[in-house]
């Protein structure tokens, strides 16, 4: 990197602000990411606690479908950086990768930390400065960006590009908080309220019932919601039902709350039978038996059963035909969507319609954005990583086109 080189500002270092901060030094750009937080990509870490689902091995076609109708920007993205790019960039860092039975990429590690390290040396070698504690807090009339150390001092940058991606709003305690909403809307650029996506259904479980069981996974379950059904394994926990299946419905539950003030998600116990068999196995168990050893008898837990109790009212149905509609359909009351405190990520942010197809913000031509900030959904299963990763490189490319230097991408296996 020569002194004469376009100095690029990257603000947000989680991974969508270190991919973009690492296209640009690829290219030859000098770049410095600056992050509100004492260390980077907190978040990140955190992902990591759950193995790192890095991306997913469905055909491109299914995986793009998980953006959903507002993120054709990010579906456009993920085109251009698909799965097997990340997963051949985080290979090139010594992190192999293998396919979970779900499909789901992970590193073999199955944490952050050693990827992360990595990932932090090659930014060092390419020359890239990382700024701690320097909060970003928007531009002055001049046109330059504000910047907020922890003790309140304050400087002023004038960049050749300027990538933002400053994540969403949910743990806020990692960094992402969501104050740059207001930095933003002053200057006029559209967003879409920040809303917490992939977070419990919020339920009062019965203290003498549910409740007992919090925290035991209930296993292989199909959850339905009007009309829409998932698959996979749900948890009762303190905030209410968590679990793919819960969060892959996310958006159809937020429908059914705003439109009624409160929503049904049916959980079926026994998705591969036919209602016909499984009332057959209730019957022929112990004919005469009570409803909980019959349960039993067909293999259902203790917590599923509890959730058959609050949900139909105590007394189980003693015919067996009723008794099996009962275990292919129990009702779990939602009052609401748990907070973003605990949210796996965050639905809203900057709309597609406040940016060109580089990523740019309209308002502010040289600014280019990426990340969760941007308004798009997804469920849990690599996509949220995976779209971070395609925004920022493309983000950052749409910085080297502005700035006349080679449009790289970050280096893969070697
Ligand atoms: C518990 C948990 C588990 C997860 N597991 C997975 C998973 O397995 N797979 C997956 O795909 N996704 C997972 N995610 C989601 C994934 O971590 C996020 O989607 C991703 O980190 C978002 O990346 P980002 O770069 O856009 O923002 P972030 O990672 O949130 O980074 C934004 C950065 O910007 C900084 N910042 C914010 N505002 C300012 C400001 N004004 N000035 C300066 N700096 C600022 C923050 O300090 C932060 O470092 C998980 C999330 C959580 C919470």
């Amino acid at each position: 990197v020569t002194a004469s080189a376009p100095r690029a500002l990257v603000v947000g270092a989680g991974p969508a602000g270190l991919i973009a901060a690492e296209t640009l030094a690829t290219a030859g750009a000098r770049v410095t990411v600056h992050d509100a937080m004492p260390a980077p990509a907190r978040k990140f870490l955190m992902a990591g606690r759950g193995g790192l689902n890095l991306t997913h091995s469905e055909p491109l076609d299914r995986f793009l479908g998980r953006y959903g109708e507002g993120g054709g920007r990010v579906a456009d993205a993920v085109r251009e950086t698909p799965p097997a790019t990340v997963i051949a960039w985080a290979e090139g860092l010594g992190q192999e990768t293998f396919v979970g039975s779900s499909g789901r990429v992970f590193p073999r590690a199955m944490k952050a930390s050693p990827l992360l390290r990595a990932w932090l040396a090659r930014l060092d070698g390419l020359g890239v400065t990382l700024v701690a504690r320097s909060r970003f807090v928007g531009w002055d009339e001049a046109g330059a960006a504000r910047f907020q150390s922890a003790e309140g001092r304050e400087s002023r940058e004038t960049p050749d590009a300027l990538v933002l991606a400053l994540g969403g709003a949910s743990w806020p305690r990692l960094g992402s908080d969501g104050a740059w909403v207001e930095t933003l809307a002053r200057e006029g650029v559209p967003i879409a309220p920040l809303v917490a996506s992939n977070c419990a259904a919020a339920v009062d479980w019965n203290p003498q019932g549910v409740a007992r069981h919090l925290g035991e996974p209930i296993k292989g379950v199909a959850v339905s919601i009007d009309g829409a059904t998932a698959r996979g394994d749900v948890t009762a926990t303190r905030a209410g039902l968590e679990g793919g299946p819960v969060y892959a419905l996310g958006p159809r539950l937020r429908a059914a709350l705003a439109r009624d003030g409160q929503a049904r998600l049916w959980l079926d116990f026994r998705p591969d039978m036919t209602h016909a068999a499984l009332a057959a196995k209730l019957r022929a168990g112990r004919p005469d038996g009570t409803t909980t050893t019959r349960l039993k008898a067909a293999r259902l837990t203790p917590a599923q059963i509890a959730f058959m109790r609050d949900g139909h009212g105590k007394t189980l149905p003693v015919d067996a035909d009723a008794l099996a509609r009962a275990v292919k359909a129990t009702p779990v009351p939602v009052t609401g969507m748990a907070g973003l405190a605990r949210a796996i990520s965050t639905a809203g942010g900057v709309r597609c319609d406040a940016l060109d197809e580089r990523l740019m913000l309209k308002a502010r031509p040289g600014v280019f954005l990426a990340g969760e900030m941007l308004d798009w959904d997804a469920p849990t299963g690599g996509h949220l990583l995976q779209a971070c990763f395609a925004t920022g490189i493309r983000a950052a490319q749409g910085a080297l086109a502005r700035l006349g230097l080679p449009l790289t991408a970050p280096r893969g296996r070697s």
